[in-house]
């Protein structure tokens, strides 16, 4: 046992953060700095990797085979082995290992999945989404992840957009409102707390990420890595106000955008990371790159390296996710650094920044995962925390072909029903894109409830339902029989580029599935969808009635609990509805705003 006067500074949990920061700092030689600005893939994690080059950060995309089944425990095992390379090092510095738990720790199995941040900001309830960070924080801990890269803060332009359904809306008082999520993930910052300062409190918590600093959301005709044109103003105005909320709170790091600003890529732009994030709004945690962010800023990607190594790390890039060829963006941090072409004063505080992070997320004294936490994995209480946001954020978007004769809710005791569509018995699709992979995944892809199981668990016991993928002839031909259908159309799940889209229309025929059995039965739709999209004239004449759904995650009981009148509706629209792709972009700051339903509608159910 070593005593307590043995440690050095750095070693001892109560010195203050900035003197463990300047301490370990300087005992460190430069291919260890360089090693903590280094963020590797786990399938190129290997300990000989960690020890060898020092390397600061870990991270997985999606759950990438064949790791798709892996349960908490296994995840805890695999990251608990890198930690123990990392530490076998001299200093014994642990690594920091990352995750994209965007909606839930999503990429696990068995992990409880709550609906996308676009249904989140449907909800308008900011407590919900943080209690939903809470929940994600334990889940992502037990898992033996320390930082989850969320919350994506993009504020919405243009529903052309893949990654749409990552926001929380076109509002950017809305989404800075729903940015509660860091202090669920991380702890709420004690009063006295400076902001911009990083904070975590406990083995409990973990690091958030703010991203993608900054303008990802507001890229012309809603392009992937896409441009904004604004002017500075603009961005104070638009998309810088949920960065300062999560300042604020202490978010510990900020991600980078593949986008551009006018032309420069955010990964070059000294201004924006280093005089606006850094000097101007004060931010003393590290800003990571995005994926292979380094390799975009040259045309062919990454032909010219180690010029990207030098724009990016001298405009602020504080770590950089590489996240495969480590050895080379080491070698030119090397050499950058010996011409001078990097300032050692750069190198060392992006260190000081990596360093402050690990040390107020308690890295230094738990460093392992704890598996105390296992229980918490899609438990009871998060689950019902899920339907509580799934209930929430459900938007009634018509409610009777009159107005003074409502369908919903919908009689549970009726005799037979109809539920039929793509998405109705599909959990990868309500889960959407980020789901047990990057882009998702179609059929029974974790532990959850789909909206069939949750309709047949709320029926009477008395009630007849029959379901149907798509409706046979025969189903069409004795339409009387039915009380009413519910037909569950929507998007596949998609991520980033693959979600670009300029149609925006119901994927598998589903306008025309809608019809066929609205013309016949009177049917309620459940768009189950990451966005708004176009919505026929025949869809919207002949359907009772109209739910967005968004993607709901794996706690379909919410879309029961509300069609069928136990809760009300509450979702309001945290998006323009547009009336055609002609029109885009339509949102609330753009001129002759004519929507099909503006930003905040969302109807009732209750008769008034
Ligand atoms: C995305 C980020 C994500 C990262 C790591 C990138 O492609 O833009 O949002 O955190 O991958 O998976």
């Amino acid at each position: 046992m070593v005593g307590r006067e043995e440690l050095c500074v750095y070693q001892t949990p109560d010195a203050p953060v900035e003197a463990r920061v300047k301490d370990l700092l300087s005992r460190m030689t430069l291919p260890e700095k360089f090693g903590q600005m280094t963020q590797i893939e786990r399938t190129v994690a290997s300990p000989a990797a960690i020890r060898d080059f020092f390397i600061g950060s870990v991270l997985n995309s999606g759950g990438s085979a064949p790791f798709e089944d892996a349960k908490s425990s296994d995840w805890a095992d695999m990251i608990d082995g890198f930690q123990r390379s990392a530490l076998a090092s001299r200093l014994g510095i642990p690594l920091i290992y990352g995750t994209d738990a965007v909606h839930g720790n999503n990429n696990v199995y068995g992990a409880t999945v709550f609906p996308h941040n676009i249904a989140l900001g449907a909800t308008r309830d900011a407590d919900l989404v943080r209690r939903i960070g809470a929940a994600t924080a334990l889940e992502v801990r037990a898992s033996g992840v320390h930082w989850a890269f969320a919350p994506c803060v993009a504020v919405l332009g243009d529903p052309r957009w893949g990654r749409s359904y990552e926001c929380y809306g076109e509002d950017p008082g809305l989404v800075s409102e729903m940015t509660s999520l860091v202090s669920g993930l991380q702890g709420e910052p004690p009063e006295e707390h400076p902001n911009g300062y990083p904070f975590v409190a406990g083995s409990n918590k973990v690091v958030a990420c703010a991203k993608h600093f900054v303008g990802d959301g507001g890229t012309d005709k809603g392009v992937n890595e896409g441009n904004t044109i604004a002017s500075y103003e603009d961005l104070e105005k638009i998309h810088i106000p949920p960065y300062l909320k999560c300042l604020a709170q202490g978010v510990s790091t900020v991600m980078a955008s593949y986008s551009s600003w006018n032309g420069s890529n955010l990964h070059s732009s000294y201004f924006l990371l280093t005089e606006v994030l850094k000097e101007k709004l004060g931010f003393k945690g590290f800003v990571v790159s995005d994926w292979e962010g380094l390799d975009r800023l040259s045309d062919p990607w990454g032909s010219n390296y180690r010029n990207c190594v030098k724009t990016a790390v001298n405009a602020g890039i504080d770590m950089v996710m590489v996240p495969f060829k480590y050895e080379q963006f080491i070698q030119d941090m090397t050499d950058l650094v010996e011409s001078g072409e990097i300032p050692m004063a750069r190198v060392n505080d992006a260190v000081e920044r990596i360093l402050r992070v690990k040390f107020v997320a308690g890295l230094f004294e738990h460093p392992f995962s704890d598996r105390s936490l296992l229980g918490t994995v899609g438990c009871k209480e998060h689950r019902e925390l899920g339907r509580e946001a799934v209930r929430k954020s459900l938007v009634l978007l018509k409610n009777g072909k009159n107005a003074d004769k409502p369908f919903l809710p919908l009689d549970r005791n009726a005799k037979r029903i109809l539920i039929t569509g793509t998405h109705a018995d599909d959990l990868g699709y309500q889960c959407g894109g980020w789901t047990k992979t990057w882009f998702g995944l179609s059929g029974r892809i974790t532990i959850g409830t789909t909206l069939l199981d949750a309709i047949k668990a709320a029926v009477g016991d008395n009630t007849e339902v029959v379901y149907e993928k798509t409706p046979s002839k025969e189903t069409l031909a004795s339409s009387e029989g039915f009380s009413y259908a519910i037909v569950a159309v929507g998007e596949s799940p998609y991520a980033e580029t693959k979600g670009d889209s300029s149609e925006l229309i119901i994927p598998f025929n589903g306008s025309d599935i809608v019809t066929t059995v609205a013309e016949r039965i009177p049917t309620l739709v459940m768009l189950i969808s990451g966005r708004p999209v176009v919505l026929e004239p025949t869809v919207l004449e002949k359907t009772e009635a109209l739910v967005a759904a968004w993607l709901p995650g794996t706690e379909g009981q919410g879309m029961a609990d509300v069609i069928f009148g136990d809760y009300d509706f509450e979702g309001k629209l945290p998006v323009s509805w547009f009336k055609t792709v002609e029109h885009l972009p339509v949102n609330a700051r753009t001129n002759s705003y004519d929507p099909l339903f503006p930003l905040g509608f969302g109807l009732s159910s209750k008769p008034v």
